[in-house]
């Protein structure tokens, strides 16, 4: 994702990107968001819940609460946090649910696609070939 996307998650979501820019040995955030920037709309709406969420907590439990990894693995997003619940675990689904049907690149509605690397497109950032059935991916 572009830096200047990254930063701002960054600002607008201190307590989930607590870690953003912690020692690799501590948290897999310091490689940033790695996916597309047109996943960011949907990175955002998630993290705005999150981020509220965690507010709510009592704030000695807050800082248990953040984001570790944020990517892209076998075409949707993987959002995964150092310790979660269910109202968490719950946003993060539907985030994931819906970056099977949004482009990667671009963030219009997408399909998964196949060729050598199985990434969530739409026809125009694709340019052709096959669409995948999502029941058919590992
Ligand atoms: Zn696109």
């Amino acid at each position: 994702m572009k830096a200047e996307l990254d930063a701002a998650l960054v600002r607008d979501f201190p307590l989930l990107y607590g870690n953003r820019h912690a020692p690799m040995q501590a948290s897999c955030m310091c490689w940033g968001f790695e996916c597309g920037d047109g996943w960011e709309p949907l990175i955002r709406e998630l993290s705005a819940k999150i981020e509220t969420i965690i507010a709510a907590m009592p704030v000695e439990e807050q800082p248990n609460f953040r984001a570790s990894q944020v990517k892209e693995k076998f075409g949707t997003l993987r959002f995964y946090m150092s310790m979660g619940n269910d109202a968490i675990w719950a946003a993060i689904d539907e985030a994931d649910a819906k970056s099977a049907v949004t482009c990667e690149d671009c963030g219009k509605p997408g399909s998964v696609r196949g060729g050598g690397w199985i990434k969530v497109q739409c026809d125009a950032c694709h340019g052709g070939s096959d669409v995948l059935d999502p029941a058919d991916l590992p």
